[in-house]
């Protein structure tokens, strides 16, 4: 049995949900997952953050033009609660913390600080290891559950269809329609849109499409109890300027990651003993913070395209054929202003103006600017 759809979204993560959402406005979708339940791989387990000032050129633009979904929220809730973000740096790194904070899209966003102010945030600073750090004031805490079950709402009240535990095992294209084999059942579009996160290559290989060279890179969190005594929840989060660690709040306990980026297979994936020891080991040579016990650890796949942008176009080989992936280690932070400009694209119409007003091109994130 076939069932015909306008537009079939693979992968039901932050980039598929927010797609579908759009496109089930005006379109008939089915959205595949793989798993049980959507959410399950890179979009349930990120650190939850917005910064304007993380990431690439394109990456920035898209999360500047997410704020104002994530401040408005539903319901008169927000998905956005501001928390600041430092970037720390020791003596050996204030080249490098200068030389980001003159970037035209650093600067006004930042405030340059000294190790006293430093320690007001963070009392439990070592003494003559970080000097100076940089505070982005408008950083915010994200509820990734809420916005990526808004996603979903949206696309249900929308008509949308939904299928979990239907793994796509097919796609083959002929006479202008997608038949794509999943959990049993066979689906007919003109149009799929690739958003499989870390198996996003593994899917054009089973449209016969040549994959973009995305690698899928392992990080590690683990969360911690602050000491007795030492209530963190009003800390920023604090990432090294060179990005080889970072800490932050998190209900009461402190997430410690080591900020690695191992290369990996797609799979799901689990943390290393050692890498929890890494994160640990790094931040305690900047705070005092004394570790009895990990409460929990996880890590996920963060999935970049070669130049590390993201990749949001049909391919030019395979009619119909939308990716949607290389969201790295931004796609919560992007993923109503990319969920938007995508699904644009994806009916065949231009950028969103607005998207376009900020500086965005639809040849920055077309698959065809990646040499294959
Ligand atoms: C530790 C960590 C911290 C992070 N911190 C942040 C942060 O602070 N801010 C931020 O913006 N981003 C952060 N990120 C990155 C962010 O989580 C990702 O960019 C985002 O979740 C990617 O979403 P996705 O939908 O592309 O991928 P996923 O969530 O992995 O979704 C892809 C889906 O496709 C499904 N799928 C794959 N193959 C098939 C198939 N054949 N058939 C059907 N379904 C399939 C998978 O099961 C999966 O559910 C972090 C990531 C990690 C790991």
């Amino acid at each position: 049995m076939s069932t015909e759809y306008d537009a079939i979204v693979i992968g039901a993560g932050i980039a598929g949900a927010g797609v579908a959402a759009e496109l089930a406005a005006d379109r008939r979708v089915v959205l595949l997952e793989q798993e049980e339940r959507p959410g399950m791989h890179t979009t349930g387990r990120s650190a939850s953050l917005h910064s304007e000032t993380y990431g690439g050129p394109c990456v920035r633009l898209l999360s500047r033009a997410s704020r104002a979904h994530f401040l408005e929220g539903v319901e008169g809730r927000p998905f956005a609660t501001p928390c600041g973000s430092l970037y720390l740096a020791t003596e050996a790194q204030l080249d490098r913390l200068d030389a980001f904070a003159s970037q035209p899209t650093v600067a006004p966003a930042v405030d340059r600080i000294g190790e006293s102010a430093l320690r007001a945030f963070i009392p439990l600073l070592r003494p003559g290891v970080v000097v100076a750090a940089l505070f982005e004031r408008d950083a915010c805490g994200l509820d990734v559950d809420a916005i990526h079950g808004d996603f979903l709402k949206r696309f249900r009240r929308a008509g949308g269809t939904l299928r979990c535990s239907a793994p796509v095992t097919g796609l083959d294209h002929a006479g202008g329609q997608w038949r794509v084999a999943a959990g049993g059942q066979s689906f007919r579009a003109p149009l799929v849109i690739n958003a499989a996160g870390a198996w996003g290559d593994v899917v054009a290989a089973l449209a016969g499409v040549r994959p973009l060279g995305l690698q899928p890179r392992r990080r590690t969190v683990a969360l911690v109890d602050p000491p007795a005594g030492v209530d963190p929840g009003a800390w920023p989060m604090a990432v090294d300027i060179d990005e080889q660690f970072y800490f932050k709040p998190d209900a009461g306990r402190i997430i410690v990651s080591p900020a690695d980026e191992t290369p990996m297979p797609p799979c799901d994936a689990w943390p290393e003993d050692i890498d929890v020891a890494i994160a640990i080991d790094r931040v305690q040579q900047v705070i005092d913070l004394p570790v009895h016990r990990v409460s929990h650890s996880w890590a996920g796949l963060r999935t970049f395209a070669p130049d590390r942008s993201p990749v949001a176009g049909f391919d030019t080989e395979a009619p119909g054929f939308f990716w949607l992936v290389g969201q790295g280690g931004y796609g919560i932070q992007t993923a109503p202003a990319l969920s938007r400009l995508a699904a644009a694209l994806a009916r065949g119409e231009t950028i969103p103006a607005d998207l376009e007003a900020i500086g965005l091109q639809a040849s920055d994130l077309a698959p065809d600017r990646l040499a294959r």
